[in-house]
């Protein structure tokens, strides 16, 4: 019988989802799932009735074990665990018992608050208990000992543990993970755990856990350096322990060490599985049935005939795979096609192959393997960028050997909202399925800036890749739900679940239906303030997909994507087709293009830049384009030729000083003169660099308008590099630091249109304080701007500027976030 355990909240404050915890590993639910408290009390108390089984020797993080099972882990803000303690004063024990209200530790917030990235508590069901849990409610203010969630315990058959001692595999392993196994190592090992169908035990200092438990393996207490056993019993052992092994000793934690290997590998696939999780590629949520798309391998004959005729016949195969390329671009993910049917020419492809039709082998064999190799080298740079065109590659080699063969396997039949299931879905396949039966992708490898999720994202379908290889052990025709918020693929979801997921379906069409009705409109605040809202934008299908979503223009064209996917650079005839091409998706809308912003972490193949100890501060925006004037040239004089609504609008990044502008205007002339058309170009400048803020007044007397890149001037105020893997949760467009600044600009730019182009103008909690402070004009990614549009119709400028000055009085960006939050509002 299920039990269900009421939980009380263990401290005063705001409540809020799991989803808006700013720390992927809690909104992700990869700890468990449950509620967030951003706490306004300083007395955590017990939640529920129970036994301290955790008490982290950082103190940041206790949990309690119900009567009933079910675990709860009580996590004190993101990234504590650095803090060491300070802050924290422990009124428990691990093994005490205790009863619900029971106090558990006492925080010093404002210490906490000086030295952790957010305050905010999420409060987790975790554990291996089955379970499911209900929000009592998701947020307001909360009192301590308050009701807030329901966990209902689901007793069902579970297999039985297998009763075996003698492990089939075991390794040692040292921790590599600078602060042990605290919160986010174990929940990634745990998670990995269960692609496995091996049960691994992991012990140090005399403790044991089951790898499948985020609890068991935090409370081994394992620190940087400590050496891990891990033992594994069953089918899959000694893939298992390499695995797990390999998630808890990378970096310079030392070798793994292998002292058992006897486990036998069962041939293909890891059995039935019931949840699998991967990273979101296109966020949504779909119930389907599911479908396996494995490619079939095309055959080809080893031995060749004469060489310089299966040399002829290559070089025809591959035209013909640039024709069907062609015209699959114009189905689904164009930009991605054009650029896959670049790497038909690519010289080290062709040298590969042609050294192999040399030694006597077949065109099709000396393609496949020359990209093979190609793919091969790839994966090994460890770059999961350059992993990901590995998919590329296999992709242009099939469509080779499809010609070459002259044989093309039928596209797979789909049932109705077909949950599509493959390896890695390769872009051309995507082409080919008929997507008005595709409700859902789910993919065992690729991650989520590969091309495909790209595409996905584009066409709006929901897609997790990198869910592991369970999803091919997955039947065809089993009911899946896929759960692109969440990252997680349920297969045969239990009726409960089915139920609410249908909801949250239909609640999201009905209000994206309502959203998108009325997107179309102008935008102005309730109290009539004119707001512009343009859309950020990198392609001619964004650009047709931004128009759909109510983008009253494009305030940022990123060219960099049309040089990206390029070994050459474009000419100035390709550049200006696109540019026109996006021109016309856009209009009558107007059309504001930046000037190529590479190096730092955007590189491109085909402009190699030195390497640089300090990239970021290195040769990146406009001093790659100073240093190469000719690409400058080349895209002034593309811009010269394209007819835009409104007129031409060029933005220059990363500008520090008026100079940057003058000299990008003298190149202007220069182009203006060769193309004979000097008609007027409006020049705007980037603010992304505190010198261009500190310079606003004369940047503004120097350009025709500003642009706030709140991402790079974030991390050049903070110091803070916007990709750190680990600084991730610190890295907050919110500080106050970067809201003065913006104040400041557009206090200084006088009657200068200002609009803010970065991530903040997208963010729903950051647009009214972006008002308040005087901004008009915001150009955000397509998909918020519905939201955005309703959002800002119910603001008044009066309210937000109050907002405003509360956000700037805060010294941290949590203390921003709390002032919002407790203002926020969701439209419609
Ligand atoms: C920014 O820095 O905020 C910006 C819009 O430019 P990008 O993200 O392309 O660097
Ligand atoms: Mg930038």
């Amino acid at each position: 019988m299920n039990t269900t355990l009421t939980l009380t909240a263990p401290i005063a404050g705001w409540l809020m989802p799991l989803d808006d915890v700013p720390d992927p590993a809690f909104a992700g639910r990869m700890l468990g799932d449950g509620a967030a408290i951003d706490p306004t009390g300083s007395l955590l108390c017990a939640p529920c009735d129970g036994v301290v089984t955790l008490l982290a020797d950082t103190r940041h993080a206790v949990t309690v074990k119900s009567e009933s099972g079910i675990e709860i882990l009580l996590h004190v803000g993101i990234d504590t665990v650095r803090l060491r303690g300070e802050g924290f004063v422990a009124h428990t024990h691990a093994g005490a018992r205790v009863r619900r209200g029971d106090p558990l530790l006492e925080l010093d917030l404002d210490r906490l608050a000086r030295g952790a990235a957010s305050l905010v508590t999420p409060v987790v069901a975790a554990g291996d208990t089955p379970h499911r849990v209900s929000a009592l409610r998701s947020d307001g203010l909360v009192h301590a000992g308050e009701a807030f969630l329901e966990i209902v315990r689901i007793d069902e058959a579970r297999g039985s543990d297998p009763a075996a001692t003698t492990p089939d595999a075991v390794v040692t392993v040292v921790v590599a993970q600078e602060h042990g196994l605290h919160a986010r190592p174990a929940a990634r090992i745990a998670r990995r755990s269960r692609e496995y169908r091996a049960r691994v035990v992991v012990s140090a200092h005399g403790r044991r856990a089951q790898a499948g438990s985020t609890i068991e393996l935090m409370a081994l207490g394992a620190a940087r350096g400590d050496t891990l056993t891990l033992e594994a019993f069953g089918p899959d052992a000694a893939t298992a322990v390499r695995g797990l092994a390999g998630e808890i000793g990378t970096g310079e934690g030392g070798p793994v060490r292998e002292s058992v290997g006897r486990a036998a590998e069962p041939a293909g696939g890891n059995g039935p599985v019931r949840e699998l999780v991967g990273a979101v590629a296109s966020r949504g949520i779909a119930v389907g049935i599911a479908q396996q798309l494995a490619a079939p391998e095309l055959a080809v004959d080893e031995q060749g005939r004469e060489p310089g005729r299966e040399r002829a016949a290559l070089a025809a195969a591959r035209e013909v795979a640039r024709g069907r390329l062609q015209a699959l671009a114009g189905t689904a993910g164009g930009d991605v096609l054009a650029a896959q049917a670049e790497l038909l020419d690519d010289p080290g492809l062709l040298a590969l192959a042609d050294t192999a039709i040399g030694e006597g082998k077949s065109a099709g064999f000396a393609w496949r393997w020359a990209t093979r190799e190609a793919g091969a080298r790839l994966l090994g740079t460890g770059s999961t960028l350059l992993a990901e065109r590995a998919a590329d590659l296999e992709d242009v080699a099939r469509q080779v050997l499809i010609a070459l063969t002259g044989r093309e396997p039928a596209a797979p039949a789909l049932p109705d909202a077909a949950i599509v299931l493959a390896a890695e879905l390769l872009p051309s396949e995507l082409g080919r399925l008929d997507l008005g039966k595709v409700a859902g992708l789910c993919t065992a490898g690729g991650g989520p800036t590969s091309h495909v999720a790209l595409v996905a994202a584009s066409l709006g379908i929901p897609a997790v890749v990198g869910a592991g290889p369970g999803v091919l052990g997955i039947p065809d025709g089993a009911r899946v739900l896929l759960d692109a918020e969440a990252g997680r693929l349920h297969v045969e979801p239990g009726g409960d679940a089915l139920v609410r997921a249908e909801r949250s379906i239909a609640e999201r069409r009905t209000r994206q239906a309502r959203l998108l009705a009325a997107a179309a409109r102008e935008c102005e605040t309730a109290d009539g303030c004119r707001i512009e809202m343009f859309a950020n934008l990198a392609s001619v299908a964004e650009a047709e997909h931004a128009v759909r979503s109510g983008a009253e223009g494009c305030g940022l064209l990123r060219t960099e994507l049309l040089f990206q996917q390029r070994r050459r650079a474009p000419t100035v005839d390709e550049q200006a087709r696109e540019y026109q091409a996006i021109a016309d998706a856009l209009a009558p809308r107007p059309l504001v293009i930046r000037l190529l912003d590479v190096g730092g972490d955007k590189p491109i193949p085909c402009l190699p830049l030195p390497r640089e100890d300090n990239p970021l501060l290195g040769l990146r925006g406009l001093r790659v384009g100073f240093r190469h004037p000719e690409i400058l040239r080349g895209q002034l004089a593309a811009i010269l030729r394209t007819e835009i609504p409104g007129g031409r609008r060029v933005l220059l990044p990363m500008v520090n000083e008026p100079g940057d502008i003058r000299r990008v205007r003298e190149l202007l002339a220069e182009a203006g003169a060769a193309a004979d058309r000097a008609g007027r170009v409006l020049l705007g400048a980037m603010i992304e660099t505190p010198a261009s803020v500190a310079l606003a007044d004369s940047l503004a007397r120097e350009a025709d308008f500003l642009s706030i890149g709140s991402n790079d001037l974030a991390q050049y105020t903070l110091a803070l590099d916007r990709t750190h893997p680990e600084l991730g949760a610190a890295f907050d467009h919110l500080h106050p630091a970067l809201l003065r600044q913006i104040a400041a600009v557009v206090a200084a730019a006088g009657e200068r249109s200002v609009s803010v182009c970065g991530a903040l103008a997208s963010d729903r909690a950051a647009v009214p304080v972006l008002i308040g402070l005087g901004v008009r004009t915001l150009s955000a990614v397509p998909n918020a701007i519905p939201e955005l549009k309703a959002l800002i119709r119910t603001l008044t400028v009066a309210e937000c500027e109050v907002l405003a000055a509360a956000a700037l009085a805060e010294d941290d960006a949590h203390g921003v976030r709390r002032v919002l939050a407790a203002a926020s509002r969701n439209p419609a």
